[in-house]
């Protein structure tokens, strides 16, 4: 008796070529359980929607729907007993790395911390290097995390890195976002600009990144990503009119504290290197519905985010 699930069109903004098959990425924060449960106080979510033996599910078949070759998942506190088995099972590879002092942990019955998790296609990418990331401000260590998977396409031999983070959330927080986002950018730069023995790339390997930065496009991190050197462009920005605009929100919320619409989430790509060949819509206010997120609809408070993303240059040989 739940509601069927709601469809979200891809927008295609160009043809994919066949000697070039786009990766798929998808980016989600899809809501620790233990914060869900235990610490967000969503007053008009019910909380039977928030069930983790049905919630999984709900979470699995969003995933399941666009099949990405490339996932990047946040808050992730169900990655041994859930999401490893059952993604290993359809044919991912992937790593998880905790947060150090996760929130969940003061959670009463917590199913461990929750933390950054990264997938992809086992049949599609070979794993040339994982680098787990304890995100620095200011030159302390902090309590967020990322990582930063190398991978080499088995058909075409192309490298890229992609990465998945999760900044430090709530308002006060904006410098040390943007001291977040430098050390990442930083480390980013050394990892991409390591060679490896038939890397063909001369300008560094090209560059994913994935994550809920818990800042809206107005603040300075996201300032820092749009003008670093790295030369990354924002994917989502395709689905405006003028093509430099990122969509309203990508997380909608109602805490004891009020309403929350805002901009937090984005994947990040190398613009020399990839052209996004399609972007899956953000929903509309009226599918979202008046309680907004999560919901029995959308099992998470923030949307996920999925692109296709295929390589500007041909491969040189094509084995
Ligand atoms: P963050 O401030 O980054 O937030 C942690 C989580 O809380 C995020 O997943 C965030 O979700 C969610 N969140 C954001 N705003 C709210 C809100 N208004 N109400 C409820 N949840 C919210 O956390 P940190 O990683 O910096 O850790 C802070 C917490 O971790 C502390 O409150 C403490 O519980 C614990 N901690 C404990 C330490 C210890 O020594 N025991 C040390 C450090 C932290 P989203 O990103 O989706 O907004
Ligand atoms: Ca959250």
């Amino acid at each position: 008796n739940r509601p069927p699930r709601l469809h979200r069109d891809i927008m295609r903004i160009r043809a994919s070529s066949l000697q070039n098959e786009p990766i798929r990425i998808m980016q989600w924060n899809i809501l620790a359980q233990a914060l869900g449960e235990g610490k967000d106080g969503f007053v008009r979510c019910p909380m039977e929607a928030l069930n983790w033996s049905e919630r999984k599910y709900l979470i699995l078949e969003e995933i399941l729907t666009y099949r990405p070759d490339v996932l990047c998942l946040q808050e992730v506190d169900h990655y041994f007993d859930t999401f490893q088995p059952v993604l290993a099972s359809l044919g991912y590879q992937s790593s998880f790395c905790p947060k150090p002092c996760s929130p969940c942990l003061d959670v009463h019955n917590n199913n461990g911390p929750d933390g950054c998790a990264l997938f992809f296609s086992r049949r599609r990418f070979q794993l040339l290097q994982t680098n787990h990331l304890r995100l620095a401000a200011m030159m302390l260590k902090t309590n967020q995390v990322a990582i930063v998977a190398t991978l080499r396409c088995r058909l075409t031999g192309q490298f890229f890195c992609v990465a998945v983070t999760h900044l430090k959330a709530r308002s006060g927080w904006e410098a040390f976002r943007s001291a977040q986002g430098a050390h990442l950018l930083q480390q980013l730069r050394n990892i991409t600009t390591q060679s490896y023995p038939e890397m063909e790339q001369e300008e560094g390997i090209p560059l994913v990144v994935c994550g809920d930065f818990n800042a809206e496009p107005s603040e300075e991190v996201y300032r820092r990503f749009m003008t670093s050197p790295l030369g990354l462009d924002s994917a989502y920005k395709c689905l405006s009119e003028d093509g430099t605009t990122e969509p309203p929100y990508t997380s909608w919320k109602i805490r004891p504290s009020g309403e929350s619409c805002s901009t937090l989430d984005y994947i990040w790509y190398t613009e020399r290197a990839f052209c996004v060949d399609a972007v899956l819509r953000i929903p509309s206010e009226e599918q979202i519905g008046p309680d907004r997120l999560p919901s029995y609809h959308y099992p998470s408070d923030h949307l996920s985010l999925v692109c296709d993303l295929s390589f500007n240059q041909q491969p040189h040989r094509l084995m």
